[in-house]
C-alpha cells in the first residue's frame, strides 16, 4: 500500500446517518474513541447535502429515515459515481429489500438492534475491502494510474507526471465522484497538519497543471474545480 493510501486510512472519514439521537449519538462518540473522523447526518436531505460537500471512506446508511429513505440517499451517491463502502442499517429482515439494497449498491448490512461491537467489526472490514480501489491500477473512464509503477494513462497514452501529481491523481481516484477539499489535500497529500501559511494557492496552482494533462486535447473533462469546495474527479453524470 502507498503511503498516502495508509494515510487515508490511518483516521478514517466515516459518515453516520441515522435519524434516532440516541443511536446517532452513541455510535459516533464510540467510533470516535476508535480513532474515526466522524460527520453525522439525522435524515436524508442532510446526508445527500453532506455527501455534495464532503468525501468519505464509509457510509453507515439507516435504511428509514423521515425524508428520503436511506435507499435513495444511496441510489443517488452511486449514480454519482462514488465508490465508498456503504453499510446499511435496517430493522427490516425481508430478504426482498436486502437483495434490493445489495442491487442499489449497499456493500453490507446490520439488522437493528445491534451491538456496538458487530458494527464496528463490520466497519473495520469494509475498509479492508479493495472497494476503494486499493488494487494497484486506479481507473476513471479511459484515464488510469497504476499506483506500483506511478505511471498515468489515459487513452493508450501516458501522461506524464511529476512525483507530486501522482500522489495527488491517486488520491482524486480514490475518492472519485467526491469533493476532495484543500485542507485534505493539505493535511493528506502535502502532510501540513497546522495551518501557519495557506497552501491554497499552490495546490490551486498544481491542480491546474495536472488538470492541463490529464484532461488534454478535447477529452473528457474529468478533473472538475467546484468553486468554494475543492475538486472532484469523475465523469459528469448523464
Ligand atoms: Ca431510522
Amino acid at each position: 500500500m502507498t503511503e498516502v493510501a495508509s494515510e487515508i486510512l490511518s483516521s478514517p472519514r466515516l459518515l453516520l446517518v441515522e435519524d434516532e439521537t440516541k443511536t446517532r449519538e452513541s455510535v459516533a462518540e464510540g467510533l470516535r474513541l476508535e480513532g474515526w473522523t466522524v460527520t453525522t447526518a439525522a435524515d436524508g436531505g442532510e446526508a445527500s447535502g453532506v455527501l455534495e460537500r464532503e468525501a468519505f471512506d464509509l457510509i453507515v446508511l439507516d435504511w428509514m429515515l423521515p425524508d428520503r429513505d436511506g435507499l435513495a440517499v444511496l441510489r443517488e451517491t452511486r449514480v454519482r459515481g462514488v465508490q465508498t463502502p456503504v453499510l446499511m442499517l435496517t430493522a427490516r429482515g425481508a430478504v426482498d429489500d436486502r437483495v434490493l439494497g445489495l442491487e442499489t449498491g449497499a456493500d453490507d448490512y446490520l439488522a437493528k438492534p445491534f451491538a456496538f461491537v458487530e458494527l464496528l467489526a463490520r466497519c473495520r472490514a469494509l475498509l479492508r475491502r479493495p472497494v476503494l480501489g486499493t488494487g494497484p491500477v486506479l481507473r476513471c473512464g479511459d484515464l488510469q494510474l497504476d499506483t506500483r509503477a506511478r505511471v498515468a494513462v489515459r487513452a493508450g497514452g501516458e501522461i506524464p507526471l511529476t512525483p507530486r501529481e501522482v500522489d495527488v491523481l491517486e488520491y482524486l481516484l480514490r475518492y472519485q465522484g467526491q469533493i476532495v477539499t484543500r485542507e485534505m489535500l493539505e493535511r493528506d497529500v502535502w502532510k501540513q497538519t497546522h495551518r501557519f501559511t495557506s497552501l491554497d494557492n499552490v495546490i490551486d496552482v498544481q491542480l491546474m497543471r495536472l488538470r492541463k494533462k490529464v484532461d488534454a486535447d478535447g477529452a473528457e473533462k474529468l478533473i472538475h474545480t467546484l468553486r468554494g469546495l475543492g475538486y472532484r474527479l469523475g465523469k459528469e453524470p448523464a
